[in-house]
C-alpha cells in the first residue's frame, strides 16, 4: 500500500460515522464495518474494512476481490463476453 493510501484509509476511519464488526457471509469471519456515510447518489450506505477497503453488501472486501476475479474468469470463457445487463 502506498503512503497516499494509507492516509486516505486513515482519515476516512476519523471522520466515520458508525463503527461495527459483522461476519462476512462468505469466509464467515468477524471483520469491522466502518459506514463512511451514503454514496453521492443516496442508494447506498458506503462501508469499508478499517484498511479502507469497501464491503460489498455483506462479502468483505477480501471475498469481493476473490469473487470479482472469479466473475471475470467466467466472463473470459464465455462465447459473448459483454454482459450488459
Ligand atoms: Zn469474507
Amino acid at each position: 500500500m502506498t503512503m497516499a493510501g494509507l492516509n486516505v484509509a486513515v482519515r476516512n476511519v476519523k471522520m466515520a460515522h458508525e463503527i461495527q464488526q459483522r461476519h462476512c457471509k462468505i469466509c464467515g469471519q468477524l471483520k469491522a464495518r466502518i459506514n463512511l456515510g451514503q454514496f453521492p447518489n443516496k442508494s447506498s450506505k458506503r462501508w469499508v474494512d478499517e484498511t479502507g477497503k469497501q464491503w460489498c453488501g455483506l462479502l468483505c472486501p477480501d471475498c469481493q476481490r476473490n469473487r470479482a476475479k472469479a466473475n471475470m474468469r467466467i466472463l473470459r470463457n464465455s462465447p459473448n463476453g459483454s454482459s450488459e445487463v
